[in-house]
């Protein structure tokens, strides 16, 4: 929202430092986001450190490549991805616009035509490359509606899958990238595949995550002139696992597996609302596996940044596009749901010598991301007036003059709308809208009629793993305080549910 960019202090600095010549000490950013890495799942939780600042407990995975890190960087413990599936927090984090903008309301495959990425939409890479940026892109992308654009086969899908998931992305719709070694959507961790910046093909005997790991130090090292040296640097490496199927050991990192092969499901599974019952407890020592790789491969990646001597001057995120159940609750799909554990992401950012460290329950929300991103790298002014996220930039480098910090965070979840007669999926249907507050959830959802189907709302301060499903009729205060939030945030917002006034007697839209 422009009224909180105009908060955001020391325009005079950012003046001088976008001026002409000053590009070269621009810092490089470096943005790594797993999919599906449920926030828990990082070891530094079971710190007392970290643990003293979060209700919930920590899994017990070991990560001690992110807990050094952890241990230079500012931790959000509260960072939610608001539409929490794949395609749409993708949308929303290239673009900082909500999923109806950015034009991905839905996880992107060939049936639904109506969700990709608009090609107009001015994207985090435009703006860095604008400024004088080289910007890499590695890794699953997954915000383009596939079409028959394969390069090697032109006329036909990048496979002979029907529907098609995965994508090729022609550079007219890379939005700035100058250098590509990506795909869409593909679920085989240990034989990936990726396009190039020229669109050749490479087809990959090697776990996705080390692959592309070890393009990103490439990238980092220079050693090939793939960059261009005398520019500061943007990178998002977008890698996959521990995203399902984590099913076998063909699925997954086998140096992590060595750590939780042997262990039971309550003995992985210790959040009291755990279903230690289910058959996709199976998963756990697999997802925990790749949750160790990341880990390992991540201090890969840390230790060619420090040996290129660029530690210093390089911001450092590590996130992922939303959460994973888990067993919890006992449901078995990982996402798209209120859950903390689909909705809360992983957010930690490394800027030496500007951001503090300790742990930050900052409400974050994904249209946030990219201004904040660019306000950290000083590049506040640059960003377009299309945005509607907020630069929290000020906040996370604790500035003397910071901008507000959000007091509540929309959740939603889309289905699809109706198929035509071909079987392509028009429109989306808005099924469910929330609101995260740092002490409460609300969830309501509705039918396509727009008749109320459910409520759901926590106290997340003294039920960390909501499993008590509180009556808004014996708490009628606390209900009406919190969709009156949920009905400024979709007013603000622009949302469907505010256009076609969804369950207005009982969502206060024109108070
Ligand atoms: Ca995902």
């Amino acid at each position: 929202m422009v009224k909180f960019r105009n908060i955001v202090p020391f325009s005079g600095l950012i003046l001088v430092a976008c001026s002409p010549g000053a590009t070269a000490e621009r810092p490089n950013v470096i943005y790594v986001f797993p999919d599906q890495l449920r926030n828990s799942s990082l070891g530094f939780w079971s710190d007392p450190e970290y643990a003293s600042q979060v209700g919930w407990r920590g899994d017990p995975v070991l990560t001690p490549n992110l807990d050094r890190f952890a241990s230079e960087s500012v931790v959000l413990s509260e960072a939610v991805s608001n539409c929490p599936v794949s395609s749409p927090h993708r949308g929303m984090l290239l673009t900082g616009m909500w999923p109806e903008r950015s034009g991905v309301v839905l996880n992107c495959m060939s049936e639904r035509p109506e969700s990709s990425l608009r090609e107009d939409a001015e994207c985090i890479g435009d703006v860095f490359a604008a400024a004088g940026y080289d910007c890499a892109y590695i890794g699953k992308l997954h915000v383009d509606h596939p079409t028959p654009n394969n390069p090697q086969r032109p006329g036909t899908y990048v496979s002979d899958d029907l529907p098609e998931w995965d994508a090729y992305t022609p550079p007219e719709r890379r939005h700035g990238f100058n250098y590509w070694y990506s795909y869409g959507t593909y679920d085989v961790h240990k034989h990936p595949h990726y396009w190039d910046t020229a669109g050749n093909r490479h087809d990959v005997d090697e776990w996705s995550v080390q692959h592309e790991i070890g393009k990103a130090i490439d990238y980092i090292r220079n050693a090939d002139g793939v960059r261009d040296a005398d520019k500061p640097f943007f990178m998002m490496i977008g890698l996959n696992p521990p995203h399902s199927p984590y099913a076998s050991t063909d699925d997954c990192d086998l140096e992590g597996y060595a750590h939780y092969k042997d262990k039971s499901a309550s003995e992985l599974l210790v959040r009291a609302n755990a279903d230690t019952t289910m058959a996709k407890t199976a998963a756990a020592p697999f997802y925990f596996a790749n949750v160790s790789g990341i880990d390992r491969e991540f201090g890969r990646l840390l230790d060619a940044l420090d040996r290129a001597g660029l530690a210093r001057n390089t911001i450092v995120v590590f996130a992922s596009d939303h959460g994973e159940t888990l067993c919890s609750h006992g449901i078995v799909d990982p996402k798209n749901s209120v859950w903390r554990e689909s909705m809360n992401i992983p957010f930690i950012v490394r800027y030496p010598g500007r951001i503090p460290h300790r742990v930050d329950d900052l409400l974050l929300s994904s249209p946030d991301i990219m201004p904040t991103l660019l306000g950290l790298a000083g590049l506040a002014e640059r960003i377009p007036r299309s945005v509607e996220g907020r630069d929290l930039s000020s906040v996370l480098m604790q500035s003397p003059v910071q901008a507000e910090r959000p007091q509540a965070a929309l959740y939603m979840r889309n289905l699809d709308g109706e198929r035509d007669a071909e079987g392509l999926v028009r429109g989306f249907f808005a099924e469910a809208r929330g609101v995260k507050t740092l002490e409460h959830t609300l969830e309501l959802a509705v039918d396509r009629a727009g008749r109320l189907t459910r409520v759901r709302l926590f106290d997340d301060r003294t039920d960390p793993y909501q499993m008590n499903n509180l009556d808004p009729a014996r708490h009628s205060e606390l209900f009406a305080r919190l969709s009156g939030e949920l009905a400024r945030l979709l007013r603000e917002s622009n949302d469907a549910w505010y256009r076609e006034r969804t369950l207005s007697d009982i969502v206060p839209y024109d108070n």
